[in-house]
């Protein structure tokens, strides 16, 4: 069965490393907006260029931006691949889009997992994150280690990279931003009955046996 959830929560929350483990576990693919838009930065693509500032400032891209990548990307996708969208939606716009894209694919929304933090964890997530240059394997300074130190788990690089919009400051404007805009659209799936709620707060095995749970 072709499954396609959405991963909610602020900045930190562990949507990335979650959707990391659907789709080892799982064979579920990620659609990440985050990746795409600093792949396009890296590429230097029209989009890139115009996306840049606004995330070093930790405000939001265009609607029409992220939408579009998704679209695209989905595209790319055979039909029969179970898909994780983190990051995407954010504002009630994209919510609005997403129902179209799937519809247009013959595709519909099963969960929306929503990962519930304590604020006051985020900015010490968030400014202890790093992640591998080559395969972008993601870690913590304390709470998710290289099992050898300064060698990837995954692909046994040595190189590792940090966000430059992963400083304080700039985390509490996403944090505003996931307040104002991206909390919001919440009970629109809540009418539909398919929000699930899981404790972000837990070690990130308990986080991922309380999402596959949902997920049957
Ligand atoms: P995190 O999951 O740590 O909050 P992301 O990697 O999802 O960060 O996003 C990084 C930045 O990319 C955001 O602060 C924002 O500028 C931009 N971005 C990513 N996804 C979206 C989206 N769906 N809508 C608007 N901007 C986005
Ligand atoms: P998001 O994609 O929601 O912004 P990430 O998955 O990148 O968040 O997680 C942010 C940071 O917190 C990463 O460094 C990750 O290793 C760490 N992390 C993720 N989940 C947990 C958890 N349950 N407990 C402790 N640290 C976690
Ligand atoms: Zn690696």
């Amino acid at each position: 069965m072709t499954l396609n959830i959405i991963l909610l929560g602020p900045p930190g929350a562990g949507k990335g490393t979650q959707a990391a483990r659907l789709e080892e576990e799982k064979g579920m693919v990620q659609l990440s907006t985050g990746d795409m838009l600093r792949a396009a930065v890296k590429a230097g693509t029209p989009i890139g260029l115009q996306a840049k500032a606004v995330m070093d400032a930790g405000e939001l891209v265009s609607d029409e931006i992220v939408s579009g990548l998704i679209g695209e990307r989905l595209d790319e996708l055979g039909g029969e691949t179970s898909v994780i969208f983190d990051g995407y939606p954010r504002t009630a716009a994209q919510a609005d889009a997403l129902d179209a894209i799937l519809a247009a694919r013959g595709r519909k929304l099963d969960h929306v997992i929503e990962l519930q933090v304590d604020e006051d964890a985020l900015v010490d997530r968030i400014t202890g994150r790093f992640s591998c240059a080559a395969c972008g394997a993601g870690y913590h300074d304390r709470y998710k280690q290289p099992k050898t130190p300064d060698t990837c788990d995954a692909c046994g690089g040595h190189e590792f990279k940090r966000r430059p919009d992963d400083n304080e400051e700039t985390v509490r404007t996403r944090m505003a931003e996931y307040r104002a805009k991206t909390a919001p659209i919440l009970p629109i799936y809540e009418a539909r009955g398919i929000v699930g709620r899981v404790d972000g707060m837990a070690p990130i095995d308990e986080v991922n046996a309380a999402i596959e749970a949902i997920l049957g």
